[in-house]
């Protein structure tokens, strides 16, 4: 756990000399505790102090990279907080689709193609998977090797490579070692030829393990062989037991600064009923996947748990914002309607969305409230008569692009209406109160 800033100032000369371009060793404390000064800022820290404050200072749980080389890498762990609203959540959950061995190379080509296009818009941002997990379930070496090389040479993703023969997992590391795959896993009985492997190649390295003590002696016998890149598997495929070993965990790395289980974590779905392992995936991507294994993957679950994860792994301080302007929807005209709405993400492309469907070309002008939606906007005085006049006068050239001087404004702030009309000299008409009614306002729209 982070230190505060009294914890630090402890640790600190107490001179105030001011040196480190602080006014006191106090003021300085708490700007490293906020992690916005460095401790090489002062040159009078003890050898014993740094070390106690480097050591406290260092991630509670590690960062661990997969991939490298032109593929896309995946960061995941340094996560600090339990709870998305006492910060923010850093790395998002890498999401993988598995390929097993015992398909033929077609299929497996076939397949591989599928996971590259997994990729969707939403609030206009691309989310895509993350991961290819290889599964040696045809527990032949030679034939897992093949395949890894296959996929290797298509996907766009790093790989996992996942085989219980630490020989079979060896010779597709020996492939793969370029695009510095996650090898899974070392467990209680193979951890010395598997550490090896990953150390060979320089992989990060999958450990399973029965129970959480078991779990935390691999890691220490891991790290000691030099292996410090761990993703840390809870050993149960229950989701229940899952959720629970996941959080205590998580817990234990966080909240105890335990440091053998400051590792992210991975999950696996359960390969029977597509409907329960979207359910699962739903699951691990709330609490707490590093990684999350998905056996089949079909669009309809990938969608859905791509925009989960989307919105968990937002940071709840800085909203989704689309530049502040005008935009034009369909083939507009000077005669096409003016809406107004605000900047935040989801409300500009639920209108956008909903002025597309009734296909009556339309200008859309985002009016900047940081990121809020209508009515927390207008509560904030963020979405006032003022802004809006201004956008429709000043700030936008809207006025050259229609004839007409009509603006819609949702039905939410219908309040300020005769406000608005004064400012800005435009006829004011007020719009649904929800998006969806938008397709039947436009139709009746006449100029
Ligand atoms: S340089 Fe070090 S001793 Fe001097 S004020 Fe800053 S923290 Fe205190």
């Amino acid at each position: 756990m982070a230190l505060t800033a009294l914890e630090i100032y402890k640790h600190l000369p107490k001179t105030n000399c001011r040196e480190c371009g602080f006014p006191t060793c106090l003021a300085f404390a708490m700007q490293l505790a906020a992690k916005r000064a460095s401790l090489d800022q002062c040159p009078h820290v003890s050898e014993e102090a740094r070390a106690a404050l480097e050591g406290a200072s260092a991630p509670p749980m590690r960062l661990v990279t997969i991939g490298a080389g032109e593929k896309k890498k995946l960061e995941i762990g340094n996560e600090t907080v339990l709870f998305r609203h006492e910060e923010k959540f850093y790395h998002p959950v890498g999401i993988a689709v598995e390929i097993r061995d015992e398909l033929s190379d077609d299929e497996v080509e076939e397949r591989t193609e599928y996971i590259n296009n997994l990729r969707f818009e939403r609030v206009g941002t691309e989310i895509e998977v993350d991961l290819v997990a290889v599964r040696n379930s045809s527990g032949d070496p030679g034939r897992f090797r093949e395949v890894v090389e296959r996929v290797d040479k298509i996907s766009r993703f790093p790989l996992i490579l996942i085989s219980d023969d630490p020989h079979a997992l060896h010779g597709a590391a020996e492939v793969a070692k370029d695009g510095r795959p996650l090898l899974y896993a070392a467990n209680g009985g193979n951890w010395e030829q598997v550490g090896a492997t990953a150390k060979e190649f320089g992989c990060p390295l999958a450990v399973y393990g029965e129970s959480l003590e078991e779990l935390a002696e691999l890691t220490g016998k891991l790290t000691s062989m030099g292996v410090e890149e761990l993703v840390l598997d809870p050993g149960t495929r229950h989701p229940r037991e899952a959720l629970e070993r996941l959080t205590l965990m998580r817990r234990l790395a966080l909240k105890k600064n335990f440091r053998p289980l400051g590792y992210p974590t991975i999950a696996f779905t359960s390969d029977g009923d597509p409907y329960q392992e979207a359910a699962e995936a739903s699951l691990y991507i709330a609490k707490y996947a590093g990684i999350l294994v998905l056996r089949n993957a079909q669009t309809w679950q990938v969608l859905p748990l791509l925009t989960e994860r989307y919105n968990i792994y937002t940071d709840p301080q800085k909203p989704i914002q689309v530049e502040p302007g005008v935009y034009e929807i369909g083939e507009v005209t000077e005669a096409s309607p003016v809406l107004v709405t605000t900047n935040f993400s989801l409300t500009y492309y639920t209108v956008a969305g909903d002025v597309e469907a009734s296909r009556v070309p339309s200008y859309i002008i985002v009016v900047d409230t940081e990121g809020t939606s209508v009515l927390t906007a207008w509560a904030a005085d963020k979405f006032t008569p003022e802004k809006v006049a201004e956008m429709l006068n000043k700030k936008t050239n809207i006025k050259d692009k229609v004839k007409h001087r009509k603006v819609v404004i949702p039905g939410l702030v219908a309040v300020m209406t005769a406000k608005l009309k004064e400012e800005s000299g435009w006829e004011v008409l007020v719009g649904p109160r929800e998006s969806s009614g938008i397709p039947k306002f436009l139709k009746a729209w006449t100029v």
